[in-house]
């Protein structure tokens, strides 16, 4: 299939990983604290948390990149925070957490960081650039009782900083590390969100992706629709159930709420905008998105992001 996005992924080098997601927990929000502008009926995102687990068996190599909501956090860190809420943390459900070589930080956010204290002191812990010269997240509370991380999770590990400054590969744009240096899975720099904000790209078979893109949006509207995924003017079979649906245009249904639909650009300018509150960087934000933009844009790419509630119909998760 043709690429429209020209999107330059990463050469082939023998190896795969195979991605499950795990679902652990919700977050339900005010949507404007996310996205904006408001929306009619759109006011409240009640979304998951996924952390995934990337598993390459012909190399005997584990990864975890996110580990979900922190469980403890009225023990491990400061004041409470109701919204967020998770029973058990997904690393019950592995039967050896020896087994996982590494664990990957998206960023330092509490739905992020999960309880790496629970993994054996040989996974090692990957945070991103500038993270150790941060006093508000390292070292963690209650070492430095200013800090929103918690020091058991770097306790007796190697804690890795990665720096994208060195001649690394670039794919789509964004500076890259080959985490396993055979080609199966990328962390790509992605800052905004947070300074130390990153996603990952895992490639699953020979050809084909999947993107995970952590905080860079929290609401599939960020990126969608662009002038490289329009919104269709319709859709066959239609996706409505009802009888009389076989003549409405499933496109033409949502360009009343495209923000641009006055300007010309009607179905091609994402629904939504980063809220500033999401924001540490707003013009990384923006590159970030744009990076993520592209990679959506290839067949070749499946982009899944850290709160995607679309994705709970259509994916077996554990
Ligand atoms: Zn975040
Ligand atoms: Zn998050």
């Amino acid at each position: 299939m043709s690429n429209p996005s020209s999107l330059v992924l990463p050469p082939y080098k023998g190896s795969i990983v195979r991605v499950s997601a795990l679902d652990d927990g919700r977050i339900a929000l005010p949507a404007k604290f996310l996205i904006q502008p408001p929306m009619f009926g759109h006011d409240i995102l009640d979304i998951p948390a996924f952390c995934f687990l990337g598993e390459n068996d012909q190399a005997g190599k584990k990864v975890m990149f996110d580990l979900g909501i922190v469980k403890a956090w009225s023990t491990k860190i400061g004041p409470t925070r109701e919204s967020v809420r998770g029973e058990e943390h997904c690393s019950c459900l592995f039967s050896s957490l020896s087994s996982i070589k590494a664990i990957i930080w998206s960023h330092h956010h509490i739905d992020h960081r999960g309880d790496p204290s629970l993994f054996p002191s040989t996974t090692s812990l990957v945070v991103g650039p500038n993270f150790k010269s941060n006093p508000a997240i390292y070292p963690g509370y209650p070492n430095n009782p200013g800090s929103v991380t918690n020091q058991d999770a770097f306790n007796g590990r190697e804690v890795i900083e990665l720096d994208f400054s060195d001649s690394q590969p670039t794919v789509g744009n964004l500076r890259a590390v080959d985490c396993f240096q055979d080609g199966f899975f990328y962390i790509l720099e992605a800052s905004g969100h947070t300074h130390d904000h990153k996603m990952a790209l895992a490639r699953t078979s020979e050809d084909k992706f999947l993107l995970l893109g952590a905080d860079a949006a929290h609401h599939r509207g960020e990126f969608r629709p662009t002038p490289l995924i329009p919104l269709p003017d319709s859709i066959t079979p239609t996706p409505f159930e009802h009888p009389n649906s076989i003549s409405v245009c499933a496109g033409a249904a949502f360009e009343p709420i495209d923000r641009s639909s006055s300007s010309g650009a009607a179905r091609t300018t994402p629904f939504y905008e980063t809220s500033p509150i999401m924001m540490t960087d707003p013009n990384a934000c923006q590159e970030t998105l744009e990076a993520l933009k592209v990679f959506d844009a290839s067949p070749d790419v499946l982009v899944i992001i850290a709160h995607d509630y679309t994705v709970l119909d259509f994916f077996e998760l554990s």
